[in-house]
């Protein structure tokens, strides 16, 4: 007799599973480590006094409400504490976003080299992923509003993107705003906003305070060194903190995560130090490998996209493993479009040495 198995929801079986940067190199070599986008500067001091001082009540359920996190994020930034949400990583929250506002027959548009998890999450809810062409590597607004129809639920937009880097400006995020239906959620994510120097950028914060149908998300995984404990934040409209609440799992920060993340917000002097280090050393990784020969698209976050040539020796694929062979770990992006790139997070002052004199051998064939 056949034995009928449970079978998940349609759309989960077509998710092609999400590859983490890589992290694990042959027992003995001590990597460095440039493909997660992590910061090389670690956590805030502060942060981790805060973890060590929450290790003593790891019998106790956490505030369910995040109420002193809420209020040190809504402190720093001057936001209505009601309208943030926390969640383990920005991750969540946009699974979150997409579990409470995504169904079969619904449609949801991403940028064509867009954060791999919104396809991950739109298929997720058996709804269908709708890619908008990107213009050199950055968003193109009019790309996205072609495609929006009555089925049309969300747009996610990474700004700055990952794994591009590239970003776009607050009028063009306003004017895309201003011609989406009003039904549909725009998400912008903002897992990188603290790195971005330009005049014409801002975040979010500014169009969630001023539409009804905007969100923002935020990662502590970046600046802020504490992609380990998992945490972000969300500013939404009211209606959209309601359903994140009602819907999410009511313990879903963690005592120390807690801890961590209201001593790292109010840590400026740390933000500002990640800041500066990476000001300083962005164009400098970008301007040696230019040196190179190689083509890098210029970024507002803390990592670059490296352009390879196609085919021959110096593809994107052989520079992986010599580099590999060398214990430097980068980031392969052929799962966002891009097997022609690596994205290569910006280190400590050694590590962007490192990578660079490794790249000039590997172009020079040099130490082959
Ligand atoms: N958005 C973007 C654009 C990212 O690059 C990342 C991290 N890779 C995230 C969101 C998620 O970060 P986290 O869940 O650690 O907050």
């Amino acid at each position: 007799m056949a034995t009928a198995l449970p079978q998940p929801k349609a759309g989960i079986l077509d998710i092609d599973p999400y590859v983490p940067g890589e992290s694990k190199l042959p027992a003995g070599l001590k990597p460095i480590k440039l493909s997660s986008n992590e910061t090389p500067l670690g956590p805030s001091p502060k942060a981790l006094d805060a973890v060590r001082e929450a290790i003593g009540e790891l019998e106790r359920y956490p505030d369910g409400s995040a109420s002193a996190l809420r209020a040190a994020i809504a402190a720093r930034y001057g936001l209505n504490p009601s309208r943030i949400v926390c969640g383990a990583g920005s991750d969540e929250l946009l699974t979150m976003l997409a579990h409470a506002y995504l169904g079969p027959g619904d449609e949801a548009i991403f940028t064509e080299h867009g954060f791999l998890l919104y396809r991950i999450i739109v298929l997720a809810n058996g709804a269908t992923p709708v890619v908008a062409p990107e213009t050199n590597y950055q968003t193109d607004t009019a790309e996205i509003l072609k495609r929006v129809t009555p089925r049309t639920k969300m747009v996610f937009l990474a700004n700055p993107n990952n794994p591009t880097g590239t970003y776009i400006s607050f009028d063009e995020v306003r004017s895309l705003r201003a011609q989406l239906p009003s039904n549909v959620l725009l998400v912008l994510d903002a897992a990188y906003a603290e790195y971005v120097r330009r005049n014409d950028y801002e975040a979010g914060i500014e169009l969630v305070a001023t539409t009804p149908n905007t969100v923002m998300t935020r990662t502590f995984s970046k600046i802020h060194g504490l992609a380990g404990l998992r945490l972000g934040w969300a500013y939404c409209p009211e209606e959209v903190a309601d359903v994140l609440n009602r819907s999410r799992g009511p313990f879903n920060i963690s005592v120390p995560a807690m801890a961590a993340g209201a001593a790292s917000i109010a840590d400026k002097t740390h933000e500002e130090a990640s800041a500066l280090h990476n000001e300083r050393w962005l164009p400098w990784l970008s301007g040696e490998l230019e040196k190179l020969g190689l083509t890098v698209t210029p970024s507002v976050a803390n990592f670059i996209l490296v352009h390879f040539a196609k085919d021959g020796g110096k593809t994107a694929n052989a520079a992986d493993a010599f580099l590999k062979e060398r214990a430097i770990i980068v980031r392969k992006v052929g799962a966002y479009g891009l097997p022609d790139c690596l994205r290569i997070t910006v280190g400590t002052e050694a590590d962007n040495r490192a990578v660079v004199d490794a790249l000039s051998a590997f172009l020079g064939g040099r130490g082959a």
